[in-house]
């Protein structure tokens, strides 16, 4: 990486890092004079894409509920750098053509980005780098640990996660936020540009549902009030690591997921909150928990820095060879949430409808599609990648390979979907909220329709179970 620039005019391209707290590549870039900030929508990004390697298939890349979150964090960064004196440029097409017209037109000395470790994100940076006159700056700022500061840096953290927990808790500390810095003049001679519609991109958005957890709204504004309001208007840190399995509501998780991945909200900016809430309300298992998640999303980002491509395949970082299977019929009934199984149905309704799934949900429903119908867990990898709101390639492919039994850790994640269902639901008001067609059945059926005589099965209109529960999951099914 290059050292501070004392170059006059820098251009600041954005990617995911679509604030401007504790940014290091803003702190950078303010240095100079003057100051482009841009944000190149790359239409490839959006359409279908081939997942390459053994087995390729294709996928939509980026679906509705990202699309439209990314579009509101690029105009809330607009308005809060106009109100700043400054702007943001946007532009629609390759940013390895873009940006270096732009960095010309402006004279610019440097060009400064956030860094990223995922394959693809690599790949668009080196192909800009390439493609410009100027040099590119990259900086790190997207973990709550940086890089320089791991005990065995990236290429000595181990493959599990609590060993990498304790080295990082035992002999890391975690960088204070970096403030807002203020913001350099922006060259004149550059048209702001249309930020483009959900449309332009070939992407069809639909409104977000009623019954969504929360209405995800992108940008660093409403990240900010989120932060504000988990932590001190709810205080719902308090008791964060007893609700944190839960699947309905607004509180039960931090739902920060979106905000931190689209870059509206830094993960250090997180942890100061919690330490200033440790000190004026309570310092507790919860406070602690919190924080041992961040340090689950660093783990994740600091294995895909360590391991690159490898986390993309279907052997993961354990070259293991398993048979998956290829049913593009019962792959197709997951997505809709037709499994028969309420428990699995009801979290893919979920996701179609809102982009967003506890972290619950989650598991139960990888763990169905990779150990009960074992179909390529990068299948359901890539459908995640389409709907989530909240995707980032380190923390959903790592954790989808770690529950498929390819990821960092030997010991079998397969989960007993049906146990899970009456433990984390026992009331089945989950299953009932996002599978109408169980509305009125007692608790204990709705998660086993399948129990219920024929006739009344028939009146149901809700599919059988896709696998045997009683083969699949023991006796207790
Ligand atoms: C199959 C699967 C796919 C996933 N895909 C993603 C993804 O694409 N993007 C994503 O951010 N998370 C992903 N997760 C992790 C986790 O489910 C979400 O981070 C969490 O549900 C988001 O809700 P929250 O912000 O309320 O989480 P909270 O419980 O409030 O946790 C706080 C933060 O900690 C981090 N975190 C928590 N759990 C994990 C975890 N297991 N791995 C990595 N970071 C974690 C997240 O940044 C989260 O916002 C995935 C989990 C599974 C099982």
């Amino acid at each position: 990486m290059a050292s501070d620039a004392d170059s006059d005019t820098a251009l600041w391209w954005l990617r995911r890092d679509c604030r401007l707290h504790d940014n290091p590549a803003l702190v950078a870039a303010a240095a100079a004079d003057r100051l482009l900030p841009v944000y190149v929508f790359d239409p490839t990004r959006y359409g279908t894409v081939e997942y390459g390697g053994a087995n390729s298939f294709a996928y939509e890349k980026t679906g509705g509920h990202r699309t439209r979150f990314r579009i509101e964090s690029v105009a809330d960064l607009r308005d809060r750098l106009r109100d700043r004196g400054s702007d943001l440029v946007v532009r629609t097409g390759d940013p390895a053509s873009v940006l270096p017209a732009l960095a010309d037109r402006v004279g610019a000395d440097v060009v400064h980005v956030d860094a990223r470790p995922a394959p693809e994100e690599r790949t668009a940076e080196k192909r800009v780098e390439a493609a410009l006159d100027a040099p590119l700056d990259r900086r790190w700022g997207h973990t709550l640990y940086h890089p320089d500061d791991l005990p065995n840096g990236v290429s000595g953290i181990d493959d599990t996660y609590t060993p990498f927990r304790k080295s990082v808790e035992s002999s890391a500390s975690i960088r204070a936020p970096a403030a807002v810095p203020e913001l350099p003049a922006r060259p004149s001679a550059v048209d702001a540009g249309e930020i483009p519609d959900a449309a332009a991109l070939g992407v069809d958005t639909s409104p977000v549902d009623d019954r969504a957890a929360v209405a995800f709204e992108g940008g660093e504004t409403a990240a900010l009030d989120r932060l504000d309001e988990y932590l001190w208007e709810t205080d719902s840190l308090r008791a964060y690591k007893q609700t944190r399995n839960g699947l309905l509501g607004r509180d039960y998780s931090s739902k920060f997921s979106a905000w931190l991945n689209e870059g509206c909200l830094s993960p250090r900016r997180v942890s100061a909150a919690i330490d200033e809430y440790e000190k004026r309300r309570v310092a507790n298992d919860s406070t602690y928990w919190l924080r041992f998640e961040l340090v689950w999303r660093d783990f994740f980002q600091f294995q895909v820095a360590k391991h690159g491509a490898t986390m993309f395949t279907p052997g993961g970082i354990r070259r293991r060879e398993v048979a998956w299977q290829d049913d593009p019929e019962a792959f197709e009934r997951w997505t809709r949430g037709e499994t028969g199984l309420p428990f699995v149905d009801a979290g893919m309704r979920e996701l179609n409808a809102t982009g967003y799934l506890s972290n619950r949900a989650r598991q139960n429903v990888a763990s169905f599609l990779a150990n009960d119908l074992r179909i390529d867990w990068r299948r359901g990898a890539a459908y995640f990648e389409t709907r989530l709101v909240d995707y980032d390639p380190a923390s959903n492919y790592g954790n989808w390979a770690y529950i498929a039994g390819v990821g960092n850790d030997s010991r079998n994640r397969s989960f007993d979907v049906l146990w899970q269902a009456h433990r984390y639901d026992p009331d089945a008001e989950y299953v009932r909220r996002w599978v109408p067609e169980l509305d009125g059945l007692a608790a204990e059926t709705a998660h086993e329709p399948w129990t219920l005589p024929d006739d009344e099965r028939a009146r149901l209109e809700y599919p059988e179970p896709m696998i045997d529960p009683e083969t699949q999951y023991g006796d207790d099914a």
